[in-house]
């Protein structure tokens, strides 16, 4: 809960027309002061109607290695293109891209974190030897762009219990939680496991001995195919 000197006003910056490969998309800026010196930032991507039946919608931390540099040590970027396809395939939704590095916890403490995994901790321990929090996120600049939007009622694109509980218990109505699950890759599987196992996302993961070895990439494959589940 935060204290009423830490609730600023949010402010829209621009909004400007955003051509994607996927279809055409507004851009809506906005910022919040966060605590009086750390301006909060995130971009609202949003695509036709969204005052009808609960748009689509993804919130979408910022991933500079997955989505700028091609890595492949998460599945960020693919989660985002699942997201934005499925908006342009619907004619209408949003995205909230919230501009903060490795949920939350900035792009060197991000690389800090990678150095320790690839010392052979997973990506919750790493946080902790660093100081963070699992996850750092409170998705209150989210919330509080939805209400700018004019939007109450959302189905939410994410694989994480918790992101549609935060949103519930902000006042947001989460009438369906549509999986957004990307396909995993050898550099990503011991990540995503971390998430399923300690951070409880609901994701169906290729079987494998724990030994950190996958015996069989094509069972990988076939156990989890690059396709958006509906339910
Ligand atoms: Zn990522």
């Amino acid at each position: 809960m935060k204290s009423a000197a830490e609730i600023e006003i949010l402010c829209r910056v621009a909004t400007a027309r955003m051509p994607t490969k996927w279809g055409m998309f507004n851009a809506a800026g906005f910022e919040r002061a966060a605590n009086g010196t750390q301006i909060d930032t995130a971009l609202a991507l949003t695509m036709g109607d969204l005052s009808g039946e609960a748009p689509l919608l993804r919130i979408h931390s910022q991933c500079f290695t997955g989505e700028g540099l091609g890595s492949l040590r998460c599945d960020c970027s693919d989660q985002l293109s699942m997201a934005m396809r499925a908006i342009a395939a619907e004619g209408h939704g949003l995205v909230i891209y919230e501009y903060q590095e490795g949920r939350g916890i900035g792009l060197m403490a991000k690389l800090q974190a990678y150095e320790l995994q690839d010392s052979g901790i997973d990506t919750v321990e790493a946080n902790h030897v660093l100081g963070f929090r699992a996850d750092c996120r409170d998705y209150s600049l989210p919330v509080a762009i939805l209400r700018e939007l004019g939007v109450h009622r959302v189905r939410l694109l994410t694989n994480n219990p918790a992101k549609a509980r935060a949103l519930s218990d902000a006042g947001i109505e989460v009438v369906a939680r549509i999986p957004c699950e990307a396909k995993s890759s050898p550099y990503s599987l011991p990540y995503l496991r971390t998430k399923k196992e300690k951070m409880a996302h609901a994701l169906g993961l290729p079987h494998h001995d724990g030994t950190g070895q996958i015996k069989d990439l094509r069972a990988l494959e076939a156990a989890s195919p690059h396709a958006l589940h509906w339910i």
